[in-house]
C-alpha cells in the first residue's frame, strides 16, 4: 500500500476514501448514536418538547474536533424530529443572496445545517441574525437615499451550526443559539461499539479483541475508527481468512505506522520537537507550529485534543509542555 504523506491515515478530517463508508455507516436514530450521553440526554428532551408543541427545535450549536459526529448528529436530530434537513457549509455560502435563497426555500420546522459555521463571511452572517431571532429576512431594495428595507417572513426553522471550537464564532452569532453542545472524544469502549456496529453493516467478522485493538488506535474519533476498520478489513481479507482478530489488526496497523496509542509521524514529530528543540517546553503554539510546519489552528483542533486527553502534553499559560507520560511513551527520561 502506498501512503501519501499529505494524507495522514489517522487524520480526523474527512478524506476521499471516507465517502463510500460514511454514507452507509451513519446512524439515523438517537438510540444508534453511540456515546455523547449528556448531549443526547439533553437533546432528546428538547426534541420531545418541541414535537409536543409542534414547534421547531431551538437553534443548536455543535462543537468539537472533526470526525466526532456533528454532521451525523444533525441528521439524527432531523430524523427524530421528522423534518427535512438542508446541509451546507460556511465557506460554500459565498454571498448574502446564496443564504437568502436557501432560507426562503425551507419549509416549516425544517433544519438548516451549516458546517464550519465560523468560516461564514460577515455579510452572510448578518443575514442570519434576524433569520434566527425573528424568522425574518431583511432585504434592501434600490440604492442610495431612495433605498428601502423590506422584511420578508421566513418559515420557522432550526439552525444547526457545527464548528471545531465555539470560541471561533463571533459573540452575536454564538448568543443566538439556544443549545450549545460540546462533543467529547469517545472512550475506547464506545469506539468498540461503533466498530462492531460498522463491521456488522460492512459484513466483516471481527471479535471483541480485534475491535478493541482498532479502538485504542482511533484517537477517540469515530471517523478514524471506521477508516481503520476498512483498512484492516482489506488486510485481513488478503492475508488472513477475512476475520479480524487482535493479532492481524495489530499487525496491519503497525504496517500503517500507527503505534499502539494511535500516534503517527506527525504526533511524533510534534512531541519530539518539543523535547529536542525546546527542552520539553513550555513552547508557544505559534512557535511550535512554525517549527514543525503546521498551521496553529490545525494543531489546536486536530492533533492536540487527543494528545491532551492521553496526558502526553499539557497546556500552561506559558505554552505547551511534554508531561512525564509523554516522555515515558517515547522512553526518554524527563529532565529534572
Ligand atoms: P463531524 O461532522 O463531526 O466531522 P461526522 O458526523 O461526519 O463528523 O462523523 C464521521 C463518521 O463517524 C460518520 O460517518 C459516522 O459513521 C461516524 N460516527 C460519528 N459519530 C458517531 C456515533 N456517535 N455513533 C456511531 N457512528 C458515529
Amino acid at each position: 500500500m502506498i501512503f501519501d504523506d499529505n494524507e495522514r491515515i489517522v487524520t480526523s478530517d474527512y478524506i476521499d476514501e471516507d465517502s463510500d463508508i460514511e454514507v452507509g455507516l451513519r446512524p439515523h436514530r438517537l438510540e444508534d448514536y453511540v456515546g455523547q450521553e449528556k448531549v443526547k440526554g439533553n437533546l432528546s428532551i428538547f426534541i420531545d418538547a418541541a414535537k409536543e408543541r409542534r414547534e421547531p427545535l431551538d437553534h443548536v450549536l455543535l462543537y468539537g474536533p472533526p470526525g466526532l459526529g456533528k454532521t451525523t448528529l444533525a441528521g439524527v436530530i432531523a430524523n427524530e424530529m421528522g423534518v427535512n434537513i438542508r446541509i451546507t457549509s460556511g465557506p460554500a455560502i459565498e454571498k448574502a443572496g446564496d443564504l437568502a435563497a436557501i432560507l426562503t426555500n425551507l419549509s416549516q420546522n425544517d433544519i438548516l445545517f451549516i458546517d464550519e459555521i465560523h468560516r461564514m463571511s460577515r455579510t452572510v452572517e448578518e443575514i442570519l441574525y434576524p433569520a434566527m431571532e425573528d424568522y425574518a429576512l431583511d432585504i434592501i431594495i434600490g440604492k442610495g437615499p431612495s433605498a428601502k428595507s423590506i422584511r420578508l417572513d421566513l418559515p420557522k426553522f432550526t439552525l444547526i451550526g457545527a464548528t471545531t471550537r465555539a470560541g471561533l464564532l463571533t459573540a452575536p452569532l454564538r448568543d443566538r443559539f439556544g443549545v450549545l453542545a460540546r462533543l467529547e472524544l469517545y472512550k475506547p469502549e464506545e469506539l468498540v461499539r461503533i466498530i462492531k456496529r460498522s463491521a456488522d453493516i460492512l459484513n466483516v467478522k471481527i471479535d471483541d479483541s480485534g475491535a478493541a485493538e482498532i479502538a485504542s488506535r482511533s484517537r477517540g474519533t469515530p471517523r478514524i475508527a471506521n477508516r481503520l476498520l476498512k483498512r484492516v478489513r482489506d488486510f485481513a481479507q488478503v492475508s488472513y481468512s477475512g476475520e479480524i482478530t487482535a493479532e492481524n489488526a495489530a499487525e496491519s496497523l503497525k504496517r500503517m505506522e500507527i503505534d499502539e496509542m494511535g500516534l503517527d509521524e506527525i504526533d511524533n514529530k510534534m512531541i519530539m520537537t518539543m523535547i529536542k528543540n525546546f527542552g520539553g517546553g513550555p513552547v508557544g503554539l505559534d512557535t511550535l507550529a512554525a517549527t514543525i510546519g503546521e498551521e496553529p489552528n490545525t494543531i489546536e483542533d486536530v492533533y492536540e485534543p487527543y494528545l491532551l486527553q492521553l496526558g502526553y502534553i499539557a497546556r500552561t499559560p506559558r505554552g505547551r509542555t511534554v508531561t512525564q507520560a509523554g516522555y515515558e511513551h517515547y522512553n526518554i527520561p524527563m529532565p529534572e
